[in-house]
């Protein structure tokens, strides 16, 4: 029996899906690699609706090895996000081995739905061999929202498995599996699972790409650390709450490069780009996640530092400090070596972190009107006199 056309609308609804995945790449995504996996599920279901004249191995082989293909081609786009593959010799074995017991069931048993029950099998193991082993790797919210899409899909294909275990069904002749209940059963579970992954892949992909523009519009380029929108926004996010651990007060440094402008007028504005660069290296958080680094604007950095009073505080940037001084700046400037100002100052429970920046800012003015090449630190006015230690060297 030719097929009807809303036979037709399944495989034609998914190449749709691929076609529309496929041509995001223009724009930018990620998703070619999903479009090619929906174009060769369409395929399949396409060939499936084809008439054939006689219950054909072949026919089968191609369709079912065109649908495994297509889930093979979504579980390593899955896994390319983690850049962990699959070894592709498992994939071949996977559709070697599900091939030959499609021919199987079609020319020792022809039985359609023991060569459905195979194929639907072989998309199940894989899809639950790349559910698992991604789910172990979940680290962002499209991962997640990939993770449901393809469990979902898993838990689908598996309950077809059980039906067709444990329903029995009487035999049926050429072309009547197809549009038996079994036959609209497997169509109808393509075109749900190919709509779902669709969903899927859109909203992780712009998800992905919005968090991207968003890492670039809040980091600066020049050092890595957090631009001052990016601090803005971490500051506007972070409450008592997000510092478990930390206990009170938060010491707050403020630093800056001296003469900088002298830097960048002798050795030239590359130079004080690289001067930059390994000045904010030394601000770089390198294991606290909870330490929050960024340029506030040309020479100038913070450094917040949940758990550290103000000795601690002061005593890290002046380390800081040392180290900067220490660094040596051949083959462009071999016998100079530059210095840096200090404000340190600590977030009192509850203030704002906004003033206690302000008063690090005042601190590191002091820091500039005591000759530079030092550090000021004190807590709030109100709590305790201003303390202040200046360092013994001075470099010009
Ligand atoms: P002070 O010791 O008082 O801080 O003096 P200074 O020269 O370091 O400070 P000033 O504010 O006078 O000059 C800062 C200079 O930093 C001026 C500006 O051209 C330079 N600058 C700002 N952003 C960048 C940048 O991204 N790259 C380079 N190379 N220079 C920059
Ligand atoms: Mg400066
Ligand atoms: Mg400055």
């Amino acid at each position: 029996m030719p097929a009807t056309p809303l036979e037709w609308s399944v495989p034609a609804a998914i190449l749709l899906c691929a076609i529309g995945l496929c041509a995001l790449r223009f724009v930018g995504l990620r998703t070619l690699q999903w479009g090619s996996a929906l174009g060769c599920l369409g395929i399949g279901y396409a060939i499936m609706l084809v008439q054939a004249s006689e219950f054909s191995p072949y026919k089968q082989a191609v369709e079912d090895a065109f649908i495994l293909c297509g889930v093979i081609l979504a579980c390593r786009a899955l896994q390319s996000r983690r850049c962990r593959q699959t070894s592709s010799y498992i994939d071949i074995a996977v559709l070697l081995a599900s091939t030959a017991m499609v021919i199987v069931s079609v020319v020792l048993f022809a039985s359609a739905k023991l060569e459905t029950f195979f194929v639907q099998a072989s998309c199940a193991l894989v899809i639950w061999r790349a559910t698992i082993s991604f789910a172990r790797q979940v680290a962002t919210t499209s991962d997640k929202v990939l993770t449901a899409a393809f469990l979902f899909i898993a838990l689908v294909l598996t309950g077809q498995c059980v039906l067709y275990v444990a329903v029995p069904t009487p035999p049926f002749a050429l072309g009547e599996w197809r549009v038996s209940i079994w036959g609209t059963l497997v169509q109808y579970t393509g075109l749900l699972g190919s709509i779902v992954l669709t969903f899927a892949v859109l909203i992780a992909t712009n998800y992905d790409a919005i968090e991207k523009y968003r890492h670039q519009a809040h980091t600066d380029a020049l050092t890595g650390l957090l631009n001052r929108q990016g601090l803005d926004s971490r500051l506007a996010s972070v409450s008592w709450h997000s510092f478990p651990d930390a206990v009170t007060p938060i010491g707050v440094i403020m630093a800056d490069i001296d003469n900088f402008k002298r830097i960048n007028d002798i050795f030239g504005h590359a130079f004080g780009d690289m001067v930059l660069a390994r000045f904010g290296a030394l601000f770089r958080p390198e294991s606290d996640a909870q330490i929050c680094a960024a340029r506030m604007g040309g020479e100038e950095f913070l450094l917040l530092l949940p758990g550290a009073n103000l000795e601690s505080a002061a005593a890290i940037a002046d380390e800081i400090r040392e180290s900067f001084v220490a660094q040596r700046w051949a083959p462009h400037a071999p016998n100079s070596c530059f210095t840096a100002s200090m404000g340190v100052t600590v977030v009192q429970a509850g203030e704002p972190f906004a003033s206690a920046i302000k008063r690090a800012d005042d601190f590191l003015y002091e820091a500039k009107r005591r000759g530079r090449n030092c550090t000021v630190s004190g807590d709030a006015p109100r709590n305790t006199a201003h303390r202040l230690s200046k360092s013994s060297s001075k470099v010009g």
